[in-house]
């Protein structure tokens, strides 16, 4: 009989923690997993489903505008955001009882309360109960870093946009980053009026500058207000429930909403780390080498509590290789390059691998090719938006180092540009395919 009562003791139901404690559990491992919150994590329960569920809702003020030019009649719109709210949270609903019902199906003992780790060996549940495991895997994920400001507390995070009894009529984001472009572009859909206040002028700063321009300008157009070089001092609560925000200027700006979107931290603080040795970074994340071990033997960590690449399929692969490692048999890594991202702003943008800049920076000599045309979709659009697409080559090899675009469906489109810019496949490989027509995508294989 083993010593410990169970083999693996995952502390976070999120993404990685759920793909890790199953895995290992089909290895053989007996298996718990302890979540205080809710069974899914921040991608199911707060994060990327329930947001895409809301843009996909946005969606349907621009959908429904177009449609009279396709002879459609649709009589008098109008847009209830609790209907909205409540069909995005019940299905969330639905998705955290998969997770529950694929732990139960692969007998991990689920645990819905707070764990602390307390030695190499052992954590404390909330309601007292102490647990022996021969490995500990921490997936507690990341939490939204809020500012230092008078009055943070009547601002809202990512937490509870997917709550809020009603609909801003007027809100202001804070951050220039996924969430702020992301939430702005839902509300600005919706009819609310958007401003984003960004401490620099820049936005999105990963992403290629070019496109990036091109949402901003497109952002503009469909009347988001851009607040540049500014920071928000203080945050008043109005007797009839408004809040003023002070910029540091002589226009406080009223709004009925302030949402945070200044990234997020690794969920460490009193996690009890300081108890098995388990040393973190000056950001406050779990320090692991390449097979997600921390500097205690038996703690292994995975996803954004690392702040390697806060993003889902990041986490998930670095659980299903933690599992394989510790109990397959087959100890594995993670590959970081090359992945592919997308901001689900509207219209969305994506990009995999270097930028131009970066490539310009590492390579020296590199070619561009750029399409810039106007999607057949947007034909009725009354903005006339245009879509961008980039491609960024190695003169010497010819390799391609990055694809970026902007336009409808473009992380539909991404997902599949990354195997090729995976797979180390040139320029010309692109140009010896037949273009699929009539699609946005075959701008891809025409580029100049
Ligand atoms: P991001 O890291 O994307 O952006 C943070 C933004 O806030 C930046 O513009 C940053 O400015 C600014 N900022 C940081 N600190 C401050 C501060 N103290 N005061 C004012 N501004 C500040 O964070 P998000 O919160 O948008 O998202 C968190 C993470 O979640 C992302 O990094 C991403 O990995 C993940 N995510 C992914 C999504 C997707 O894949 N589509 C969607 C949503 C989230 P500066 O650039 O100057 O540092």
């Amino acid at each position: 009989m083993s010593e410990f009562e169970y083999d693996l003791f995952t502390i976070g139901a999120g993404s990685g923690g759920v793909r890790a404690s199953r895995i290992a559990a089909s290895h053989g491992a007996k298996v718990a997993i302890a979540e205080e919150h809710r069974v899914g994590g921040t991608c199911v329960i707060r994060g990327c489903v329930p947001k895409k569920m809301l843009v996909y809702g946005s969606m349907f003020a621009e959908e429904l505008s177009h449609a009279e030019n396709y002879g459609w009649s649709v009589g008098e719109k109008s847009f209830d955001w609790p209907s909205l709210r409540d069909f995005v949270n019940s299905d969330v609903d639905r998705l955290e009882g998969l997770y529950g019902k694929t732990l139960e199906s692969h007998e991990v003992d689920l645990f819905e309360e707070r764990a602390t780790i307390t030695g190499p060996h052992t954590v404390k549940l909330a309601s007292g109960r102490e647990i022996t495991a021969k490995h500990i895997l921490v997936a507690v994920g990341s939490w939204p870093a809020m500012p230092d400001f008078p009055g943070v507390e009547h601002c809202i995070s990512s937490n509870e946009v997917f709550h809020l009894e009603e609909q801003p009529k007027c809100l202001m984001v804070a951050g220039g980053g996924y969430i702020a472009m992301e939430f702005a572009a839902i509300f600005n859909a919706l009819g609310s009026e958007v401003t984003v206040v960004n401490r620099s002028g820049r936005i999105l700063r990963s992403y290629d500058e070019q496109i990036v321009e091109r949402m901003l300008h497109i952002a503009m157009g469909r009347g988001i207000d851009f607040k540049m070089h500014s920071l928000i001092q203080k945050v008043e609560k109005q007797e009839e429930g408004c809040l003023l925000v002070d910029l540091g200027d002589s226009n406080p700006v009223q709004v009925d909403q302030v949402l945070i979107a200044t990234g997020r931290s690794p969920k460490t603080t009193g996690l009890g780390c300081e108890n098995a040795g388990v040393e973190l970074d000056e950001k406050g994340a779990i320090k692991v080498d390449e097979y997600n071990k921390t500097s205690c033997d038996s703690i292994y960590a995975v996803g954004d509590v690392t702040n390697r690449v806060q993003l889902t399929p990041v986490a998930i692969r670095e659980g299903h290789a933690f599992a394989d490692t510790v109990f397959g048999g087959n100890p594995r890594t993670i590959n970081y390059d090359h992945i592919p991202s997308a901001v689900f702003s509207q219209p969305p943008l994506a990009g995999v691998g270097l930028t131009e800049r970066e490539a310009r920076n590492t390579y020296g000599n590199v070619k561009v090719y750029s399409s810039d045309f106007r999607p057949m979709k947007n034909i009725f659009s009354p903005h006339a938006e245009r879509g961008l697409y980039k491609m960024i080559v190695d003169e010497a090899s010819e390799k391609i180092l990055g694809i970026h675009m902007i336009g409808p469906e473009s992380p539909e489109i991404m997902q599949v540009a990354a195997v090729a810019v995976k797979a180390g496949l040139t320029k010309q490989a692109f140009d010896d395919t037949v273009a699929l027509h009539p699609s946005m995508a075959e701008e891809l294989v025409l580029l100049k």
